[in-house]
This record gives C-alpha cells, structure tokens and sequence, in this order.
C-alpha cells in the first residue's frame, strides 16, 4: 500500500484519519502530536531536568526514544533515567537489561532503584508474605521510588510512558468507579512540595502507534506481560473502548476531549490539597503517614 502523502511504501494505516502512512509521514505526523500535546500542558520547560520513568517496556522506550529525538539537542534541558527494578522473577530481569542498552544507545544517564534494596523486600517475597496483591505493593512502593529517586537526582519533571489507551481507560474506568476525586488528579494541578511533577508526552499517541514507533526505529522492546497482571475491569473497559473505536475511529480522542472539557471544573470541585511529611520517612502525603510506611509496617519491614 502506497502512502496516502508521498509514493512511499505504508507502514501504518491511521483509521481515524483514513490515511497510510510511510515511515517518514508516520514518524512526522508522531512527533508533531507529542510536541503539540507536550506545549499545551507546558509539560517541558526551559531548564528542566527530566527524569524518565524507564520500565524497558514499549512504552517507556519509546518515550525516551522520541524524547531524545525532540528535545534531546536542547541545551538547556537535562535528561536521566530511572528503572524500578520491582524483583519479579523472570519478568522484570530482561526489561532491565533493555532499559540499560536503550540509556546507553541514547546517551542518557540511568539509575537502577530495587525494591529489595530501598524497601527491603522484593516484590514476590511481599507477594509470599502479604495479604495485599502484588499491584498494590508494586503501585505503592514504585511510585513512592520514582518520586524519591527522581528529586534525588535534582529532576523538575518525571516523565511516564502512558499513551493515549492507557489513559482513555483510566478516565472511563474512574468514572464507572464513581471516582471523580481520582478523575481530577489524573493531571496534576500544580507543582506540590515533594512531589515531582507528573508528565504524559504520549498521552495523545494511540498504543499501536508506540508500538509501531519502536518497530520503524528499531528499538528492543519487551511485549511480555507482567506474571501479576489481572485487570479485570481494565480489560473490560480496554475491549469496550477497542470496539467503540473499531467501529466509529477516533473516539479515543473525543474521550479525552471530554475529559479535558471537564477538567477545570473537576479542579475547583477537588482542589489540590497542601501535603505534608509523613512522620516515618519524611516523604509528602496527605496522611500522617504515608502509603508506603503503612505497607512496610504490614510486612514487618519497620
Ligand atoms: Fe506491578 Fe505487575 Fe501489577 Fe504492573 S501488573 S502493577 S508490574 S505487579
Ligand atoms: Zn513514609
């Protein structure tokens, strides 16, 4: 199939805009939304040191592939790489190969955080002692990881790979929950004490499109799945949308539309509230103590 903008050999079929596209025309068209979707959330700023979240999975590596392409020239930006290493037997040893190769063919500086070092346990032996499945664990203490090492590391931002169906999933998935609040802080209002600012660059690049970018670029991705992963709302909500799509293209987009039509809104209905320190480990909660000293203190580790 010939491309819809030039005589060059298709490499992807957009639905939604009912054009082929080459690697060059899909590559030009990938940027443009990144960049589009990376200004209207101020997402990069001058001078800001970015902390990449890198799992090694498509996501995060296409994330910091096309990051680097973007803005990697930029002289006033700084770039590292973060990598959780969770301890998933099996699983997560070969993604934090990839995340190491991918930092190094990239140039990016890149730190590895395990569980079993900061925490204390890694995440099967929670798994084995817990009563918690293993997502929260991993959730809970990933996040609390990112965010430590990242303003460690002196970051402004922390950038995750979360694409355009991870998020239309969240949004809808909150609001069968009835969970406006979390709604709300699906984009961070402002920058909080502690906390490094959240971004999403491939928030408006759908998942095939990630998947597609690390093929045309060559990039060694990971597609095998988590051995603990059991969504079962998620997939339900993840099939429901793929249909909708499948049948009237482009409704991903018109769900993130809506939601950000919503947004200001859902703001003023939950404003940000001010954090304090949890009073073990000293990082930002709501609480006296925070999520993570709560599962620790569960497992015994404090
Ligand atoms: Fe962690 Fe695996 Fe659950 Fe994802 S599926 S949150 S990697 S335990
Ligand atoms: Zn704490």
């Amino acid at each position: 199939m010939q491309c819809s903008l030039c005589s060059s050999k298709a490499v992807y079929y957009q639905r939604y805009s009912s054009r082929h596209l080459c690697k060059k025309h899909f590559l030009r068209d990938f940027y443009r939304r990144v960049k589009r979707a990376v200004a209207k959330y101020k997402m990069i700023e001058s001078g800001d040191k970015i902390a990449l979240a890198m799992s090694g999975g498509k996501d995060s590596v296409t994330l910091a592939h096309a990051l680097m392409e973007l803005y990697g020239k930029r002289r006033d930006l700084e770039f590292v790489a973060i990598t959780i290493d969770e301890g998933i037997e099996g699983y997560r040893p070969p993604t934090v190969e990839i995340a190491k190769k991918v930092c190094r063919d990239l140039g990016i500086e890149h730190v590895v955080v395990s569980f079993r070092e900061e925490i204390g346990l890694n995440l099967d032996k929670m798994v084995e002692l817990g009563k918690r499945n293993a997502c929260t664990y991993c959730g809970v203490f990933r996040k609390y990881l990112l965010n430590k090492t990242a303003k460690e590391l002196g970051a402004t931002k922390l950038a995750t790979g979360h694409n355009l169906d991870d998020e239309t999933q969240t949004i809808l998935l909150n609001f069968l929950n009835a969970d406006v609040e979390r709604l709300a802080r699906l984009v961070p209002q402002r920058v909080q004490k502690g906390l490094v600012y959240r971004i999403k660059p491939l928030r408006e690049i759908y998942e095939k499109e990630v998947v597609i970018y690390a093929i045309v670029n060559n990039l060694p991705v990971s597609l095998e799945e988590c051995p603990y992963s059991r969504f079962p709302a998620r997939a339900i909500v993840r099939d429901f949308i793929y249909e909708f799509e499948k049948k009237y293209p482009g409704r991903k987009f018109s769900i993130m539309r809506s939601f950000e039509e919503l947004l200001p809104c859902l703001h003023k209905m939950y404003p940000q509230i001010e954090l304090g320190e949890c009073k073990i480990c000293g990082e930002p909660t709501a609480r006296e103590i925070c999520k993570a000293c709560e599962l620790k203190k569960e497992l015994g580790i404090i």
